[in-house]
């Protein structure tokens, strides 16, 4: 009989175990993670392209806003184990954080490895097991523990934690596979679905321009807007802003993508009238049509190359003299840069999501320790509950405050119960 079990060692089971050692009643406490890899945190090797982007700087009151609508229900336990108080937990250990330009937190080493590798023997240290290859396929409340079955072996315990994650990226293990047994003990899950994903939509047109990327855009969907970079992948659009704007489309509904929210466009529209009343010459129009065009919108860094596939997709000839070119030409050519529309067909999926969007409703659980309301001593953190975080440090930073929230409740309680049986 074990007193604590964490199902999942990725980033919340092994910074959970990894805490315990802060408080009296972790000290000397017998625990296991049961991982269904072959190894532990194979997801969290892959943080910020296998440099672990840990948290963000800046002050923690800004963090829930960087969680959608789930945002304020977290506050307590961001504010309780916040970005600071986690880069002295790390530094402490020895650990360097450093943080960039863009307010992106990361180990001074840049290795995801060394992130993992130190989780991994901090909880060891603090007594817990690690057992790999071992997926959970059951999960029965049984009279004041739990019994868990493996494929293989079959474990008890008096508390359980369960950090199993979303569904994205399933490769690493984190497959979803719990949230249909977490169903049948009656706990309420929301839908999972990609989030932090590229979208795609009806009649891509930009496959040609697959790894360009414009700066600075602003898009909208019907529920939310959010600005920042776009990549254009072979298939859909990516890049931070399409990420953070995942979360929020809807197969039929309509996207709307301003390439150049930096310039009004009744500003460009003057532009181009003083460039169509100018003289011969430089910036006269005599020029050709994309010339003008290139010559106002390059400079606020809309590539040209993304330019042309509007020239092409509404048919206007480039070269024509821009005196030439009507108005409504030009209208077509605005419309594209500061308003082109698109009905969204779907996201790439899990297999390319960072996170799931999803998970156990976090009105299941207390807000303050994330223990389910309807089965004591049962426990959730990360990933697996209905909480995503924009990219920038924000899920890694959930999945340790949510962790460390659980494991203080779980060894004071502990601890309480050694009081008593004294
Ligand atoms: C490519 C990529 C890059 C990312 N980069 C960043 C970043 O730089 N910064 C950031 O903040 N976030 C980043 N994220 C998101 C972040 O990795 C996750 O939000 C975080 O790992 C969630 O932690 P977790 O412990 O809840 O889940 P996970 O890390 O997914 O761990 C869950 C673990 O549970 C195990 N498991 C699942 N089901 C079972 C079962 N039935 N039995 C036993 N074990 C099971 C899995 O094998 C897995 O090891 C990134 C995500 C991806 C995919």
């Amino acid at each position: 009989m074990y007193d604590l079990i964490i199902i999942g060692g990725g980033a919340a089971g092994l910074f959970a175990a990894a805490c315990a050692g802060q408080f009296p009643g972790g000290k000397g406490l017998k625990g296991l993670i049961l991982e269904g890899g072959r190894e532990p945190g194979q997801k969290l090797l892959l943080t910020g392209a296998g440099q672990c982007n840990l948290t963000h700087g800046g002050s923690i009151r800004e963090f829930p806003a960087h969680y959608g609508k789930n945002g304020g229900k977290i506050r307590s336990a961001l504010y309780s184990f916040s970005n600071e108080a986690l880069c002295r937990f790390l530094e402490s250990a020895g650990l360097e954080t450093v943080e960039r330009e863009d307010g992106k937190v990361y180990p001074a080493s840049f290795s995801a490895r060394a992130v993992r590798d130190f989780l991994v023997s901090r909880a060891e240290e603090n007594g817990f097991e690690i057992r790999c290859g071992l997926k959970v396929r059951e999960l029965i409340p049984e009279g004041d523990g739990f019994r868990i079955r493996t494929e293989k072996e079959e474990f008890s315990a008096e508390k359980v934690l369960v950090c199993t994650g979303g569904c994205s990226y399933p490769a690493t293990g984190s497959d979803g596979s719990l949230f249909p047994l977490l169903e049948e003990l009656g706990l309420e899950v929301t839908p999972p679905k990609p989030a932090l994903v590229p979208v795609n939509v009806e009649n891509y047109p930009y496959s040609e321009l697959s790894g360009a990327s414009v700066l600075g855009v602003r898009i909208a969907a019907e529920e939310g807007a959010a600005e920042g970079d776009l990549l254009f992948t072979h298939r859909a659009f990516s890049g931070p802003a399409v990420l953070h704007i995942s979360r929020y489309v809807k197969p039929g509904r309509k996207i709307v993508l301003n390439y150049c929210p930096a310039m009004s466009r009744e500003e460009a529209r003057e532009k181009l009238k003083a460039v169509r009343q100018g003289s011969e010459g430089a910036g006269g129009a005599k020029q050709e049509t994309f010339t003008v065009f290139r010559n106002i919108f390059a400079p606020m860094g809309l590539p040209e190359a993304l330019l042309r596939v509007f020239f092409e997709t509404e048919k206007i000839d480039p070269h024509r003299r821009f005196s030439e070119s009507s108005g409504a030409e030009s209208e077509r050519i605005l419309d594209r840069i500061f308003r082109d529309s698109f009905t969204v067909s779907g996201t790439a999926g899990f297999s390319q999501a960072m996170v799931t969007c999803g998970g156990v409703a976090l009105p299941e659980t207390a807000p303050k320790t994330f223990e389910s309301k309807r089965i004591p001593g049962l426990y959730f953190a990360g990933e697996v509950l209905d909480v995503d975080g924009d990219t920038g440090g924000y899920n890694l930073q959930f999945a340790f405050s949510s962790a460390r929230a659980a494991m203080k409740d779980i060894c004071g309680k502990k601890q309480t119960e050694g009081r008593q049986s004294e």
